[in-house]
């Protein structure tokens, strides 16, 4: 419901920012720096872009 500042440990996906957990997402590491980003099915079927929070890295 809320979704205002909050440092919830919950992985969300990094292009539309739902929360993925029980969801079937994609996890995978940043080919740069090697953090780890979650997307959820549907971003990555329409394969959205996702920005990298660590080094800015964007890609499908
Ligand atoms: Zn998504
Ligand atoms: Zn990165």
């Amino acid at each position: 419901m809320s979704s205002t500042s909050d440092k919830r440990r919950d992985h969300s996906c990094i292009s539309c920012g739902i929360s993925i957990s029980g969801t079937d997402a994609a996890k995978f590491d940043c080919p740069e720096c090697g953090t780890l980003i979650y997307r959820c099915s549907k971003c990555r079927k329409q394969s959205n872009l996702y920005e990298c929070p660590d080094c800015g890295f964007t890609g499908p």
